[in-house]
């Protein structure tokens, strides 16, 4: 959550910063602002409100000079976003600027200590405890100070801080919320991700948990906090930079959708080898596999979802035990996970809080961890025993639909590499699902042509007050997702049950013209679905149907949405897609911010 990016150099540091700011808005978007440097003094601008304010404000960061600056992007955890509780935060003297990404846990007590101290607070967040932190331990070396502060801290943090004394130089460190460091020709940057600085480098350090870093126009050394220097290796990000701007598309989600074939394409061909699945990063070996006593997925919002899929898809051809749970809920649940389980965590960021710390509970009682991460070196890729990247390039839209293509690829993989291993699926079956899995690009290319059926049924529906969807088994599965997607970008109220589930309670909310969504894709459920939308339509509502071109819904639906056929596990992967096409039309028609739902920002970095 929030971004947060920083540069040195012999540029203007605030059109720069504003623009890194532009690409990072997706991660947190009620206020912004920026601290540059210039001779002695640290000057800031601030405003509520979508960074075009915080542009209009600075005529485009022109009016503020300097060559070193930190800016932010909030997602407000402490405090209502307004101006004065929007970063960069100023110690009392004015002395050091800061900018943060995460929480303070025990900033009371810092602010109750500090305010004993004559230190005035005039912001609600959690972040100012961090400025005047810096100022009271501050006793000439910076270093000496930040090692104190985060000494004192609790919780998580990515900071970059300027220091008036330190006219060319700024300093960063970051504790369980992502920060990167971008490297250029007399210049360097920080960033919450790559895509903030992808116009001016490709080479970057990732740094680890309390690894103090410290940046001049020339130059970048990273410390630990024993103040000895660490070797960082350089890597070069081979994203696309088109990837990060829209392309003459209206919205990223839309663009993101249409991109699902290619990012599809590029998780699943380069580990199909001689008709085998290869997953380079994973070292479970056939007896490691053999062992699994239960797997658990463990994951938030849409990647949980995917968990969903994967729990139908995995105990069905490995016949292993899953569970799928929230992340959340799996780490304060006193989880019973041993030394012979897999816990299989899923998170587009890498950075996703509760996943990781999820994944830190899982590791403690002795499981091995896999994950299934988008971005390269994040927190969560680095502290699991294997790794399968999604390589769907960057996702800014905040409602997500290549990453949730992309992990459900990964997940049939993962599924029918150990079903192979395991020996529960046959020669035959292998081949057969590999070769499909190879034209799920294409057959997701195909059901994205159905888009202006489905704009129309989003002009149709658009002023719903509540939207049902119902489905069985993995149908189920996908409902979860086409909810979800619904209510984050067009803000309707809407509710996923289990087909089978409805009548025991919910049924009650069903009444004349409430619109159903029912996905009944899966050749041995169909009939059992149709007795469902039966009961739906008896009381009154209408039916929009999601199914495979092989069966008939005339009659049966209102409004019929065709998939193409292929075996019923990678079906998930093609009824997905009309439902997030629909939310986006229907969003579209509300006028909805499609990129930047309210309330929510992308990468949730905070628990
Ligand atoms: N906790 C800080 C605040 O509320 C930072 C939030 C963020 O990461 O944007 O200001």
């Amino acid at each position: 959550m929030c971004g947060i990016v920083g540069y040195i150099g012999k540029n203007q540091a605030a059109p720069i910063l504003l623009d890194g700011l532009e690409k990072l808005e997706y991660r947190g978007y009620d206020s912004s602002g920026i601290a540059v440097i210039n001779g002695q003094d640290i000057n800031v601008a601030k405003a509520k409100g979508r960074l075009q304010v915080l542009r209009d404000k600075t005529g485009d960061g022109n009016d503020v000079k300097g060559t070193i600056g930190i800016g932010h992007t909030r997602w407000a955890t402490h405090g209502e976003p307004s101006d004065v509780n929007a970063h960069p935060h100023l110690s009392q003297s004015g002395r050091f600027a800061v900018v943060h990404n995460g929480i303070i846990e025990n900033y009371l007590p810092l602010r109750e200590r500090l305010t004993a101290k004559g230190f005035e607070f005039v912001s609600e967040t959690d972040t100012e405890v961090l400025a005047h932190l810096f100022e009271y331990y501050y006793k000439g070396d910076i270093m000496d100070a930040m090692i104190k502060v985060i000494d004192r801290v609790e919780g998580s943090y990515a900071l970059g801080v300027l220091c008036s004394d330190y006219p060319d130089s700024f300093i960063a460190v970051r504790k369980a919320s992502p920060l990167i460091i971008g490297l250029g020709e007399g210049e360097n940057f920080i960033a919450s991700d790559v895509t903030a600085i992808l116009k001016h480098t490709r080479n970057i350090h990732y740094i680890e948990d309390n690894e103090i870093v410290v940046l001049t126009r020339d130059d970048v050394k990273v410390y630990n906090t024993d103040k000895e220097e660490i070797k960082k290796d350089v890597f070069t990000v081979d994203w696309d930079i088109s990837a990060a701007e829209k392309g003459g598309y209206p919205h990223f989600m839309i663009k993101e959708i249409e991109e699902q074939p290619k990012a599809l394409r590029e998780t699943i061909s380069p580990r199909i080898k001689d008709g085998n699945i290869v997953l380079d990063d994973v070292k479970l070996t056939a007896q490691d596999i053999k062992n699994i006593n239960k797997i658990f997925i463990v994951a938030c919002g849409s990647a949980y979802h995917v968990g969903v899929v994967a729990k139908y898809v995995i105990e069905r051809l490995c016949r292993i035990p899953v569970e799928a749970q929230i992340a959340s809920e799996f780490r304060y649940c006193d989880p019973i996970v041993t030394k012979n389980d897999l816990v299989v965590v899923i998170s587009q960021s890498g950075e996703t809080a509760d996943t990781l710390e999820a994944l830190k509970v899982a590791k403690s009682r002795g499981a091995r961890i896999l994950s299934i991460v988008n971005v390269v070196g994040s927190a969560i890729a680095n502290a699991s025993d294997d790794v399968i990247y999604t390589w769907a390039g960057p996702e800014i839209a905040v409602a997500t639909t290549k990453a949730y293509s992309t992990q459900l690829a990964v997940v049939y993989m993962l599924a029918i590499y150990m079903a192979n291993k395991l020996g529960t699926i046959t020669g035959g079956q292998y081949k057969k699902y590999i070769n499909e899995l190879e034209a799920l690009p294409d057959l997701v290319a195909e059901t994205i042509e159905n888009k202006d059926q489905l704009a129309y049924l989003a002009s149709k529906f658009y002023n719903c007050k509540s939207i049902f969807f119902i489905g069985r088994n993995l149908d189920y599965a996908v409902s979860l997702e086409g909810s979800l997607k619904l209510k984050e970008i067009s803000y309707i109220h809407s509710e996923a049950y289990a087909a089978g589930e409805l009548k025991h309670g919910t049924i009650s909310l069903i009444e004349d013209g409430t619109l159903v969504i029912a996905i009944a894709t899966g050749r041995d459920l169909f009939d059992k679905t149709v007795s469902n939308i039966k009961e739906v339509t008896s009381r009154g509502a209408v039916v929009m149907g999601v199914t495979t071109k092989g069966k008939t819904m005339d009659g049966i639906a209102d409004h019929v949405i065709e998939i193409p056929e292929t075996s019923d596990i990678f079906l998930p992967s093609l009824s997905v897609v009309p439902l997030q096409i629909f939310s986006y039309y229907v969003a579209a028609e509300k006028g909805c911010d499609i990129d930047k739902p309210r309330n929510l920002a992308k990468s949730v970095t905070v628990e």
